[in-house]
């Protein structure tokens, strides 16, 4: 079980403090479309607000490729973050230059300051261990609170950590805690779902989380694959050849351990894709056993979402992710609606991968209803893998 130390063990008053945010928000025209990312880092920088920290703020944004680029700068986020602390908070023109260390050592007790777009240096991404002992030089502690780059072995989201002691922030204590339980302890039955397009990009997660679940439920685009392992016909539905193999080995792995693996039972079809994605379809419901020759599955009919529902019904902990269908189109989003709204009336711990999944649990205004939203659809992918995220292992232990 994971034990890092938090921003709760560790006297901050006076001390400036170096804190890795995930403020990656989508700007048009200088303006940002949607600050959630900004919202949720904001109970890490107001307790060291609070505790007369000296804040540093740092983020990547965007794709600047290592240079300098004015497209990418934070100042959207400097004034957003201003709008919400109700302070100024002070935008460095550089990362590691002059205008950071100045604007850092003129720092008051309870000040807030942002560096600029960490990614306008290319050794941000190389972890470039020059570049770590630079922004390590600008404060006494480092807090990592961007789960979703916890996954990267980058300068900021790691490197910098070997230079200075390094906790967690609030974010990534709620991931540890959470989704760290739900693998290493769960409350029983045990319950995950997954979904999305390929088998391939989730190929060690089903293997990791077999060894952990009680019922592993299989929907969107890659359960055609394990369908075609049990010898069914999946029409021109979206089918990985090079991985029925893999999915007849964890149907079999799944047997041995006594998980249940749940695949749907009907099928949505449609003669074709939908142009574009959100466009009209014309679809009709079939047996998942035999899809005809030249229909493909775009998402789980009736049954099945009943099916689904019924076993997250009696589950005490749900891990989902992944859509169960082309939920882009709304006449094929039924399938996923269905899940989300499953682990809305649930009692369970119910979290749910980044991603699109997040994305579907908030529109459907069903957020305040789930135990725990992932801040990152990677990061969370490679943690539910049990991989050691380089964000993570770089903390202080307890
Ligand atoms: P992923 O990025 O792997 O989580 O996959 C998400 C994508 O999977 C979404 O864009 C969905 O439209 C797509 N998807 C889900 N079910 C299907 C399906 N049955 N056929 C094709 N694409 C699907």
């Amino acid at each position: 079980m994971l034990n890092k130390k938090s921003i709760t063990d560790i006297d901050v008053a006076g001390k400036k403090v170096l804190v890795r945010c995930d403020f990656n928000v989508p700007v048009k025209d200088g303006v940002i479309t949607d600050d959630n990312r900004i919202v949720g880092a904001l109970p890490t920088i107001r307790y060291l607000v609070d505790h007369n920290a000296r804040v540093i703020l740092c983020s990547h944004l965007g794709r600047p490729k290592g240079t300098f680029n004015l497209k990418y700068t934070l100042a959207p986020v400097a004034e957003k973050l201003g709008e919400y602390l109700g302070k100024k908070v002070e935008l460095a023109s550089d990362v590691i230059g002059e205008d950071a260390h100045a604007k850092a050592a003129s720092l008051k007790d309870g000040d807030v300051m942002l560096l600029e777009n960490v990614r306008f240096h290319a050794e941000e991404e190389a972890n470039d261990p020059e570049f770590s002992k630079a922004l390590a030089s600008l404060a006494e502690i480092y807090v990592n609170d961007a789960f979703g780059t916890a996954h990267r072995a980058h300068a900021s989201t790691a490197g910098v950590a070997d230079y200075l002691p390094a906790v967690c922030g609030f974010l990534i204590q709620k991931e540890i805690d959470v989704m760290g339980k739900a693998l290493d302890d769960p409350d029983r039955p045990f319950v995950a779902i997954l979904g999305g397009a390929k088998v391939a990009d989730k190929l060690s997660v089903i293997e990791n989380l077999l060894s952990k679940v009680d019922i592993l439920i299989i929907g969107g685009g890659m359960a055609y694959t394990f369908l075609a392992a049990q010898g069914k016909k999946t029409g021109t539905s979206l089918l990985d050849e090079s991985k029925i193999e893999y999915c007849a080995d964890m149907l079999k792995k799944a047997e041995e351990k006594g998980v249940k693996l749940l695949l749907p039972v009907d099928t949505v079809v449609s003669p074709v894709f939908p142009e574009p994605i959100d466009g009209p379809v014309e679809v009709e419901t079939v047996c998942s056993c035999c899809i005809p020759d030249d229909k493909m599955g775009l998402d789980i009919g009736e049954k099945t979402r009943e099916l689904f529902a019924n076993a997250v019904k009696g589950a005490k902990t749900v891990v989902w992710n992944g859509p169960m269908g082309v939920f882009e189109n709304p006449t094929l989003a039924k399938g996923t609606i269905a899940v989300a709204q499953a682990l809305a009336d649930s009692d369970a711990v119910t979290i749910v991968g980044g991603g699109d999944s997040a994305a579907a649990v908030q529109q459907l205004g069903f957020a305040s209803k789930i135990t725990h939203i992932s801040t990152g659809g990677g990061a969370s992918l490679e943690f539910l893998e049990g991989k050691q995220l380089p964000g993570i292992t770089c903390l202080n232990d307890k």
